[in-house]
């Protein structure tokens, strides 16, 4: 009986958290040699909070350090992404929905990507494949990650197979899943009483391309009033954490999943921005109708002018 920790990303988002959980789980039910264990990356953000609160399942435990452990990534597959140590973790599984990283392991491994909404339809597509049983809160905290990652199927990440597997998860959980999907966004929408850093480091992702390094972080809104009343503060925040953290370029994106369009405020290389997105940028601002997904419609925009 050994221990293998199941992971998410740095700066975990619900679907990193749910997809550890849950796969630790699934695995559990489907083998009996060793002892799946999901973990978290750093602290749960506000909507995660509420997710696993309102369905009793426990926050799994911290793991800042994997060196010597034997560990399985959900929901990432970069470098950038992982905790201290991983470069001395053996890794054994990655299921992931992201473009595929730079990580190198010495074995072969597992490797499950898919082009979708989600890491949380693919784990949940496990469970249905190979009938194991879903309890409601499973099925309900499965169905909140698809819901949060897919940004209630309206980001264009989303695909059908996400619609489908929310269909047959929302069999057993039994909810309103408009309305749910509003409740559990709105959980993290609320910028009150959280200062600029926390705002901007709430999901937050380092980028690299070619030894150009930047970063992105994102915060969801459901009115832009409280966040624009703040942006001079933002601004100068980003400037210092970009400086901390050695990058050239370093973004908050601020999206309206009401109106679906993103609010992109930025320091440092105005002109790489405005080549990216074909437009040009005032105040450290750039307004983008219809652009909601970080991976899909901002990181490779800018990777395509590096
Ligand atoms: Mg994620
Ligand atoms: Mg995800
Ligand atoms: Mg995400």
């Amino acid at each position: 009986m050994e221990n293998i920790y199941v992971i998410g990303h740095k700066n975990p988002d619900t679907d990193s958290i749910v997809a550890a959980i849950a796969y630790a789980n699934f695995k559990n039910k489907i083998e009996s040699e060793d002892e799946y264990i999901p973990v978290r990356a750093g602290e749960i953000n506000s909507e995660t909070k509420y997710v696993l609160e309102r369905f009793k399942i426990p926050v799994p435990e911290l793991m800042t350090d994997t060196s010597g452990r034997k560990i399985i990534l959900v929901d990432h597959n970069e470098m950038g992404q992982v905790v201290r140590g991983t470069e001395k973790a053996r890794i054994f599984e990655i299921i992931d929905h992201h473009k595929i990283g730079d990580i190198q392991t010495s074995a072969p491994i597992m490797f499950h990507a898919e082009p979708i909404g989600s890491t949380a339809t693919i784990i949940a597509d496990f469970y249905f494949y190979h009938k194991v049983k879903l309890s409601k809160s499973m099925a309900s905290i499965l169905l909140a990650a698809i819901l949060s990652d897919t940004v209630i199927f309206k980001s264009p990440t989303t695909t059908e197979k996400d619609k489908l597997i929310a269909e047959k998860l929302n069999k057993i959980a039994g909810l309103d899943v408009e309305s749910f999907g509003m409740e559990v966004k709105k959980a993290k929408s609320s910028i009150k009483g959280r200062n600029a850093n926390e705002l901007i480091m709430s999901d937050f992702k380092d980028l690299e391309k070619n030894g150009y390094k930047y970063g992105i972080g994102q915060i969801e809104v459901v009115h832009y009033e409280e966040a624009v009343a703040r942006k001079v503060e933002i601004l100068k925040e980003l400037s210092a954490v970009g400086a901390s953290r050695g990058q050239r370029l370093i973004i908050l994106m601020v999206t309206n999943i009401i109106e679906e369009a993103t609010k992109l405020w930025f320091i440092g290389d105005a002109e790489l921005i405005n080549k990216a997105f074909k437009k040009k940028s005032e105040n450290n601002e750039l307004f983008l109708p219809g652009v909601m997904s970080r991976k899909k419609q901002v990181v490779p925009l800018i990777h395509g002018v590096i």
